[in-house]
């Protein structure tokens, strides 16, 4: 990914700034507890797309329905 756009990057949240995980291809908000998913090199700066780092929440689309 190109390291010039990235610098650009921001949390569309708090504004802060984001750590580019690399393994995980997700830029992560340290302040709100988020990763926003960079998919196929495009950073997804939603909050509705954005993965919750805290071990607390709930599981998301990942999972299908428990039925
Ligand atoms: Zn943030």
């Amino acid at each position: 990914m190109d390291t010039r756009l990235m610098e650009l990057l921001v949390c569309p949240i708090c504004k802060g700034p984001l750590q580019h995980d690399h393994d995980r291809h997700e830029l992560v908000c340290a302040a709100d507890r988020l990763a926003y998913p960079i998919r196929d090199g495009i950073a997804v700066m939603l909050e509705a797309e954005a993965r919750s780092l805290d071990p607390a929440a709930a599981p998301t689309a990942d999972r299908p329905p428990a039925s």
